[in-house]
């Protein structure tokens, strides 16, 4: 899992990790689950994702095309194209970041609120990427979901969190002519509840941020990632990308 790599940590870690690994498209992970069968898929297989849609994500398609990687990009449906920004590039500190991504939504929003930042209004720049650019990206890219406005969905009431799995899939589809099958959970927070919303609305699967390595018998709505935290040092590339930490975790 990356986020917002720049060119020359990205060019560092794919040139490393399609030396190590053998790059497989989420699609290909979620065939396999499917059809309870992994016999096709590569020993040493990763699938590379990224959160959010960063604009800078666009400068990597080079990067993309020339190691040959089959990358997963998890849109919010609500502000890319838009002049909007996230809410979780605010200049918070490490205590408040983590308030918020603990209490209820709509608290989260009226103390951004009175703080100066409105989910809703456009700026001058944009933090996202743009529908040209998805669309130039979107034929080597696969443009996923990552629901409407980044909420923490477990923080969400029922409607809310049925509504940004839902409408994001809805308005991606709409704005890709494609069908979105896979949504990242924002901050990988999720409940069972999330799990039978995304089903509902006919998602494939659902990936979270709980470090691990999948199998063709990890469920699909629980897909486990690895986080390099878009790392530039590349020993620490080397050991998050392995998964030697989520071993270390079950002592
Ligand atoms: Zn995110």
């Amino acid at each position: 899992m990356f986020h917002d790599m720049d060119f020359k940590t990205a060019e560092m870690s794919f040139a490393y990790l399609s030396k190590h690994y053998n790059f497989i498209s989420l699609e290909e992970l979620i065939a396999a689950i499917q059809n309870t069968d992994g016999s096709n898929l590569p020993k040493k297989a990763m699938v590379i994702t990224f959160d959010d849609g960063h604009i800078r994500n666009y400068e990597l398609l080079p990067l993309f095309k020339k190691y040959k990687v089959p990358v997963t990009i998890f849109l919010c449906s609500g502000i890319i194209d838009t002049f909007k920004h996230y809410w979780f590039l605010e200049d918070l500190d490490k205590n408040t970041l983590r308030h918020l991504k603990s209490i209820p939504n709509e608290e989260r929003i009226s103390f951004l609120k009175a703080r100066g930042f409105d989910a809703e209004e456009e700026h001058s720049d944009r933090q996202a990427l743009s529908a040209d650019q998805i669309d130039e990206m979107a034929a080597w890219v696969s443009m996923q979901s990552h629901t409407v406005s980044h909420p923490i969905l477990s923080n969400c009431v029922d409607a809310e969190s049925k509504w940004e799995i839902a409408e994001s899939k809805s308005a991606l589809e709409k704005k890709l002519k494609k069908p979105i099958k896979a949504i990242a959970y924002p901050n990988g927070s999720f409940t069972k509840r999330e799990v039978n919303f995304a089903r509902e609305a006919g998602y494939q699967c659902g990936l979270t941020v709980k470090p691990g390595f999948n199998s063709i018998r990890t469920d699909p709505f629980e897909l486990k990632r690895l986080d390099p935290n878009d790392t530039s040092n590349i020993n620490e590339l080397i050991v998050k990308s392995s998964g030697i930490q989520s071993i270390f975790s079950f002592f």
